[in-house]
């Protein structure tokens, strides 16, 4: 119910029709009011807002003078609006991007989930991760936060495959006077073969296999059989659920872990911080997998 003291939540992106937030956030505000006494109710809305990137200065000075209480950010402006807040978190810095702002009286702070939403799934599973190497396919900006993941869990190799060379030397110097450990290494993509076969987390980034290419992978039937059949293997697309990529894993007794789980994760983390509470995980879940048909 949108009363007289209704916040304001959302998400800016352009285009931004195909975000699944709005979903899963009011469905969390819904189910934590449903939880609660009449006393403790909890008064959020979240909206998505199409900001083309011409806007972003009008509509974030907009934002302040109405007051929104804290919003998501996607493509293109997780770079753009760094220089339009106040602070910016050290987990932000380093990867480079801003994809959560909430608000303080010093005014916008951004953050970024995306890391913690990625570690979550990675830390349901008790390994000595210090002894591990990740084999990462990709280094466009998603990639940025699985290396920093990678490398807040103390990964001793992190191996980054891409098919620029100049885009790989940028990356790799990006990470040279991190805060965070990065044992990191660039590959192009000839090199796949060997290197799948010292992974024990393999991880997607790159959007081959998204729908509509589902029948698509980034790695080679052939070249899957390299795998060790104890590996995680993490998929950061969600649509199809599992991808192509996921399913040549599953069928070598590999662990398979698909983006979905890091969507809910990082808007969870996000929910979090705005709200100052916990936030039904499960919800958020369960709205995203039956709005996209899948079992529960
Ligand atoms: P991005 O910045 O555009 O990076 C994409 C990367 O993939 C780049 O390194 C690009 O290489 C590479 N790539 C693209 N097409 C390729 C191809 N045909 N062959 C080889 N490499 C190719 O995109 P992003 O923001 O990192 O997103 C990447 C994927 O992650 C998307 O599918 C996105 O939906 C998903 N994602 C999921 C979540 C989640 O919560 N589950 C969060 C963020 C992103 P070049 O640099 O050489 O172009």
């Amino acid at each position: 119910m949108i009363t007289g003291k209704t916040k304001l939540l959302g998400v800016i992106g352009y285009p931004v029709e195909h975000s699944l937030s709005p979903l899963m956030h009011n469905a969390a505000i819904q189910a934590i009011n449903d939880r609660q006494n009449q006393q403790n109710l909890i008064d959020y809305v979240y909206l998505p807002f199409p900001i083309k990137p011409e806007d972003l200065n009008t509509a974030i000075a907009g934002f302040s003078a109405i007051g929104v209480h804290g919003f998501n950010i996607t493509i293109p402006h997780k770079q753009a609006i760094i220089p339009l807040l106040s602070e910016v978190s050290d987990i932000a810095r380093v990867v480079g991007a801003v994809n959560t702002v909430y608000r303080t009286n010093k005014g916008w702070v951004g953050t970024n989930t995306d890391v913690a939403g990625f570690l979550a799934p990675l830390q349901t599973y008790n390994w000595n991760w210090h002894q591990k190497v990740a084999v990462i396919l990709g280094n466009g900006g998603a990639s940025r936060a699985v290396v920093a993941g990678c490398a807040q869990l103390g990964f001793a190799e992190i191996h980054v495959v891409g098919r620029s060379e100049d885009k790989l030397t940028a990356f790799q110097q990006s990470w040279v006077n991190s805060p965070l450990p990065v044992n990191l290494t660039i590959h192009k993509w000839d090199e796949l073969s060997s290197l799948i076969a010292q992974a024990d987390l393999l991880v997607n980034t790159t959007p081959i296999g998204m729908y509509p290419n589902i029948q698509e992978s980034p790695v080679d039937e052939a070249m899957f059989d390299n795998l060790s059949p104890g590996a995680i293997v993490y998929d950061l697309i969600y649509i199809p659920n599992p991808t192509k990529f996921l399913q040549q894993a599953q069928v070598r007794g590999a662990i398979a872990i698909d983006g979905l789980e890091m969507l809910v994760q990082q808007g969870a983390t996000a929910l979090e911080l705005w709200l100052q509470q916990s936030v039904p995980v499960d919800v958020m879940r369960r709205s995203l997998r039956q709005h996209l048909g899948l079992s529960k």
